[in-house]
C-alpha cells in the first residue's frame, strides 16, 4: 500500500498506465561497431514514426482550428525530412559510434546554436521548433511514450511523475479513471482540474512510477489516501463495497440541486461553480450551481499554438453567458504564469514563477492581450450577467490602471456602435497578503471581492501550493490566513460591497461553519463539492457559526 496527498476524492479500480515525464534522460553514449547498422535502422524507423505523428497532429489541428494554423507543422515535417540533418546524424553514428539519440541531440544543439548566432526573431522561433522536434524524435528513438491524454482509448489509471494543468485539462474522462503523480500538492492547478472533472487523484506519492508497472491492477482510494498495487481479492471486494457506499451517499444529495444554501435561521449563502471551459457548465448545473463564481479563462489560452482571437473569446464568453441565462458569471482575466504555462507566449523561465511575471503583471505590459480580452468580455456582457474579475492584485495603482483600460475599451465599443453592458461590475481577487492588508482601500475601487484562498495561503505562509515537500505546512486555516480573511470581509462589508471566496477552502467541509460565521456572502467551488457544502449550510445555524468564529479568533 502506498499513500500520498489526496487531491480529489473517490475510489477507482483498474489497470495502470505509466506516462513518462517530459524530460528525456539519455544514459548510453556509445555503441559497438557491429551495432552501427541496427542503430541507423532504429534512427530511420523513429524518424518515420515522428513524421507520422506530426502529420496526425497537423490533421487534427486543421480540423479544429483551420488550415492556416496547421501550416506550422508542415515546417516541422520539413525539418525532419531535411537530407542534411539526416546525413549529419548518420555520420556521427558511423564515425564516432555514438548512439542515435546522442547523435540527434548533438546535431539539434549545433543547429540551434547556429540559428541563434543569426540574431533573427523569426529564426529564433524556429530554433524552438527544432528543439521540440528533436525531443520528440529522441523520445521515439528511446521508445518513450509521448503523452497525449486525449488519445487514451482504454479505461486506465494514469501513473506519472507529474502532470501539468494543461495536460490534465486534456484528459478524456470517459477513459481516465483517475491519476496518481509523484509531485504536486493539494491546491496545484492539476489537482483543481481533477476535482472539477470529478476524477479521483492522489499527488505526492513518492516513487510511484518505480513502484507501479504498466498493467498492474490498482486501487486508487483518495478518500482514505490509499493506493494498492495488485491487491488480494478480499481487499478488492472490500474497496468495491466502500465505493458503492460512497456513490450512494453522493446520489442521495441530488435532491439539493434546486434548493438554496439557507441556514436554519435564514441566512442565504450564494453557491457558485468554478469552471475552466464551456463544457464545465453542464457539470456545474447538474450539481446545482447558482452562478459561475470563477471562470479561469487561462485554460482557453492553453493547449493550442496561438492566442485565441477576440471573436473566439467572445464566442466562449457569450456561450457561457447564454447557458447560464440570467445567472451571474464572473470572468477572471487571464491568470497565466505560476504553474500554468502557455507555450506560444514564450514566457521567460523564472526561478520563482509564483512571485514573478504572471496574471495582470503580464497583461499590464501586454495591453494588446488585455484589451482583446476586455473587448471580448464586454461584447459578451450584452448576452447575460457577466462580471469582470482581476487576479493577483497588490496595489491601488493596478486596479486603477485596469479600470481605466475597461473604460477605454468601452469608449471604443461605443464608437463602433457595439452593444455591451455599460454597468458591468468589476471585482478583484484578494489573494495576496498585500491586497488583504489594503482591502479597505481596494473596496472603495471595486464592486466586489473574491478571496483566492489558494494563493492567499501560499503567499501568507510562504509555502508553495504545488510542492509536496512542504504540503504539510500548507494550511488555509492557519491563524494568519484566518485573520486576513476576517480583515477582508470587514473591509468589504463596511464599504457596502459583497465578498465571495473561490479558493479550494470553499469546498472544505471543515471550514464551512467558519466561512459562513465570518460573513462570506458567496462560495464558489469545484462543481462535485456543491451538494455536500449546500447540505452542511442547510444544517447550520448562523448564530452558532458566529460563536464558533468568535472562539476561533
Ligand atoms: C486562488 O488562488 O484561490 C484561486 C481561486 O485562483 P487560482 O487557484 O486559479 O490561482
Ligand atoms: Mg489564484
Amino acid at each position: 500500500m502506498i499513500s500520498g496527498i489526496s487531491v480529489s476524492p473517490g475510489i477507482v479500480l483498474g489497470k495502470a498506465l505509466l506516462i513518462d515525464s517530459q524530460k528525456v534522460k539519455i544514459n548510453k553514449k556509445n555503441i559497438l561497431k557491429d551495432e552501427i547498422k541496427s542503430e541507423i535502422k532504429n534512427f530511420f524507423y523513429s524518424k518515420e514514426k515522428t513524421i507520422k505523428q506530426i502529420k496526425n497532429i497537423k490533421k487534427e489541428i486543421e480540423k479544429k482550428l483551420g488550415k492556416e494554423k496547421s501550416e506550422i507543422f508542415e515546417g516541422h515535417i520539413m525539418i525532419l525530412e531535411d537530407k542534411e540533418f539526416e546525413k549529419d546524424i548518420i555520420t556521427l553514428i558511423k564515425k564516432k559510434q555514438y548512439t542515435s539519440e546522442i547523435s540527434t541531440k548533438k546535431i539539434i544543439k549545433k543547429q540551434i546554436k547556429e540559428i541563434k548566432k543569426l540574431n533573427n526573431t523569426y529564426l529564433k522561433n524556429r530554433a524552438l521548433d527544432i528543439k521540440d522536434i528533436g525531443n520528440r524524435l529522441i523520445k521515439n528513438i528511446l521508445k518513450i511514450n509521448i503523452k497525449n491524454l486525449n488519445k487514451i482509448n482504454k479505461k486506465v489509471i494514469i501513473i506519472s511523475k507529474d502532470l501539468t494543468p494543461s495536460e490534465t485539462a486534456q484528459i478524456n474522462i470517459k477513459n481516465v479513471l483517475g491519476f496518481i503523480t509523484e509531485l504536486g500538492g493539494e491546491t496545484s492547478h492539476t489537482s483543481i482540474i481533477a476535482k472539477s472533472l470529478g476524477i479521483p487523484a492522489i499527488a505526492g506519492a513518492k516513487n510511484v512510477t518505480k513502484k507501479i508497472k504498466n498493467n498492474d491492477y490498482i486501487i486508487l482510494d483518495s478518500i482514505n489516501n490509499e493506493i494498492y498495487v495488485n491487491p488480494k481479492e478480499n481487499i478488492i471486494k472490500n474497496k468495491k463495497k466502500i465505493k458503492k457506499k460512497f456513490l450512494k451517499k453522493i446520489n442521495k444529495l441530488k435532491f439539493l440541486k434546486n434548493l438554496k444554501a439557507r441556514t436554519i435561521d435564514g441566512k442565504v449563502i450564494k453557491i457558485g461553480a468554478n469552471i475552466s471551459n464551456t463544457n464545465d457548465i453542464k457539470i456545474a448545473k447538474k450539481n446545482g450551481a447558482e452562478l459561475i463564481g470563477l471562470y479561469r479563462t487561462e485554460f482557453l489560452f492553453m493547449n493550442r499554438n496561438n492566442f485565441p482571437t477576440e471573436n473566439e473569446q467572445f464566442e466562449s464568453y457569450k456561450k457561457i453567458a447564454k447557458k447560464m441565462k440570467n445567472k451571474e458569471v464572473i470572468i477572471r482575466t487571464l491568470d497565466i504564469g505560476g504553474d500554468k504555462d502557455c507555450k506560444y507566449m514564450k514566457l521567460p523561465r523564472e526561478d520563482n514563477p509564483f512571485l514573478g511575471y504572471r496574471a495582470i503583471r503580464i497583461l499590464m505590459k501586454r495591453k494588446d492581450i488585455l484589451r482583446t480580452q476586455l473587448k471580448a468580455i464586454l461584447r459578451a456582457s450584452y448576452f447575460g450577467q457577466l462580471k469582470i474579475m482581476f487576479p493577483m492584485i497588490i496595489s491601488l495603482q493596478e486596479i486603477r490602471f485596469l479600470k481605466k483600460e475597461v473604460k477605454k475599451v468601452k469608449i471604443s465599443l461605443k464608437k463602433e456602435n457595439i452593444n455591451f453592458n455599460k454597468n458591468i461590475k468589476i471585482g478583484v481577487m484578494i489573494e495576496t497578503p498585500a491586497a488583504a492588508l489594503i482591502s479597505n482601500e481596494l473596496a472603495k475601487e471595486v464592486d466586489f471581492f473574491s478571496i483566492g484562498s489558494n494563493d492567499l495561503t501560499q503567499y501568507t505562509l510562504a509555502v508553495d501550493r504545488g510542492n509536496d515537500l512542504v504540503s504539510h505546512l500548507y494550511n488555509p486555516m492557519h491563524p494568519a490566513v484566518i485573520k486576513l480573511i476576517k480583515k477582508i470581509v470587514k473591509a468589504a462589508h463596511s464599504n457596502g460591497k459583497w465578498v465571495g471566496l473561490c479558493g479550494e477552502l470553499a469546498s472544505n467541509k471543515h471550514a464551512t461553519q467558519f466561512l459562513i460565521g465570518i460573513g462570506i456572502d458567496e462560495l464558489s467551488m469545484n462543481s462535485p463539492s456543491i451538494p455536500i457544502i449546500k447540505k452542511i449550510i442547510r444544517k447550520s445555524n448562523l448564530k452558532n457559526a458566529k460563536k464558533i468564529v468568535k472562539n476561533i479568533l
